[in-house]
Order: C-alpha cells, then structure tokens, then sequence
C-alpha cells in the first residue's frame, strides 16, 4: 500500500520559479526511499509539502489517505517528520533533552509521556548521554542525531531527511544509516533526499529520481545499477 501518493504538483515561487512542474509519485508503506536529482531538481521544495510547510498550488498530495491541505496541515505534521539538511535550523534549545522535548510538551501531551518519549527518542539517537549538553556543544554529527529525535519524539508515520549524511566523516555516516534503519525495522518509513548515489543503491528499496521538477523514474535501487 502506498502511505503518500503525490498527483501531479505543481509550485511556483514568488519571483517566478516554477520549482514543481507536475511531479507525480508514490512511497509505499515501510519503505526505505531514497530521493535522487541534480541541484535544483525540486527536492527540497518537494520535501517541505511533505509535512505541510508548503501546500500544493496545483496537483494533490494525500498522507495515509487524506489529503494536505489547509484543515489537515496540522494532523500531516504530525504523521510525516521533516529533518532539515542543517540541525542548526531546528535544533535551538538550551539542552539537548529540552530540544527533543520540545515537540511533545508542544502537543500538550502529560509530564510523563513527554519524557517517556523524550529518552525513547535520545536512545534510538544513541544521544541520551548527552541529555544534559547544550547542542552548541555538540559535533555537526551529533546535532543531527538530536534533529532527527526531536522528530521522532513526535512518533510520526514517515519520516524524511534532506541530505543526512552530507558533511558526515565514514563513521558518523554508518552510524545515521544503522539509526535509520532501527527506525525502519520498528515500522517507520523512511525517506531520504541524497547526492549519494551509491548509498541509495545500497540502502534504499525505492529509488525516485527527480530532475526539472518532474519524476524521471521510479523503482526499485536496481534502477541505479545502470551504465546511462
Ligand atoms: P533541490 O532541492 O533539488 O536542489 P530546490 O527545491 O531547492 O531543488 O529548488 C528547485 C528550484 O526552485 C530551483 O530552481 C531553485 O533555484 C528554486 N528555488 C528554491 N527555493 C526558492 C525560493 N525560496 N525562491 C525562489 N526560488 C527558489
Ligand atoms: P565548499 O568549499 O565546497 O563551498 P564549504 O565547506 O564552504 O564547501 O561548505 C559548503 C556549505 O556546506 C556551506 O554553506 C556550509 O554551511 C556547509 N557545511 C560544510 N561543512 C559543514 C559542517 N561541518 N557543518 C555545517 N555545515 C557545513
């Protein structure tokens, strides 16, 4: 079954940019999706429908069924997790157990619940030692980690990176992908935009390709395995 079904999305920017030129694809459930396309292909303008940042102009996008528009914006936000490409966008707090707790109290959730999930989130980051830190303390890697479990403490359905391992040494990146895929064994579909072509065709097990804001091929990662 598909958990986001995107029909034909159009967006133009303020100056003119036409970003999305009737983009059309399908994420199936529990998928490990990898986004692929040149600079300035509409990635990022893409990712940011994903959870309601932007709303489609034209075309439809329809989360576990439903689709996003103004009245279900709040609800797609809390079933699609966006981590942005630089943690200093969304890491803001004055520690790190503040940051990830963020999210939960913001749901009005109880005092217990909002920890329960804030230690969940820290050990499947595998930064609960650094609970107490404040993030400006942290290496790029380790922020990101807090990035991604302030999304996670929020439970969501999906959730989507904007370029994960970029700037990452080997170790740090072996590290975020064994994270992602702990995520994706516990149910989670997971999504990453990506210049790294060989980790989606080792990683993924749906390869989209985008380029000029329009789908040039979807599949599985065998579609990387090509010489053109
Ligand atoms: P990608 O993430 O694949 O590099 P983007 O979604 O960032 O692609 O960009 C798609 C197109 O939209 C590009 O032509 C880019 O220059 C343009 N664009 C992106 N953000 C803006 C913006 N805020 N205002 C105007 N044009 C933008
Ligand atoms: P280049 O010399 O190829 O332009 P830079 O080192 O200037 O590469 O980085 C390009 C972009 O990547 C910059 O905008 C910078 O913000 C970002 N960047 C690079 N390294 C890091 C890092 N360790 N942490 C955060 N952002 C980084």
């Amino acid at each position: 079954a598909n958990i986001i079904e995107v029909e034909n999305l159009f967006y133009c920017y303020r100056d003119g940019t036409k970003a999305l030129k009737g983009l059309s694809l399908n994420i199936e459930e529990n998928s490990k999706v990898a986004l692929l396309g040149p600079n300035g292909a509409g990635k990022s303008t893409f990712l940011l429908h994903l959870n309601g940042i932007h709303l489609p102009q034209k075309g439809a996008i329809r989360v576990l069924g439903s689709e996003i528009n103004k009245k279900t914006e709040k609800w797609v936000r809390s079933q699609v997790g966006l981590v942005f490409q630089d943690p200093d966008d969304q890491v803001f707090s004055a520690s790190v157990w503040e940051d990830v707790a963020f999210g939960p109290v913001n749901m009005g959730l109880s005092q217990s619940e909002v920890d329960e999930r804030t230690e969940t989130a820290l050990r499947a980051v595998r930064m609960y030692d650094f609970r107490d830190k404040p993030p400006y303390h942290l290496s790029y890697g380790q922020k990101k980690r807090v990035a991604i479990a302030g999304v996670l403490a929020m439970r969501p359905q999906v959730i989507v990176l904007d370029e994960p391992v970029a700037y990452l040494d080997p170790k740090g990146k072996e590290t975020l992908m064994e994270i992602l895929d702990g995520l994706h064994a516990a149910g989670t579909t997971v999504m990453i935009a990506t210049h790294d072509v060989d980790l989606a065709a080792e990683w993924a097990s749906q390869v989209i390709i985008i380029k000029n804001g329009v789908t040039l091929a979807a599949g599985d990662n065998s579609l990387l395995n090509r010489d053109d």
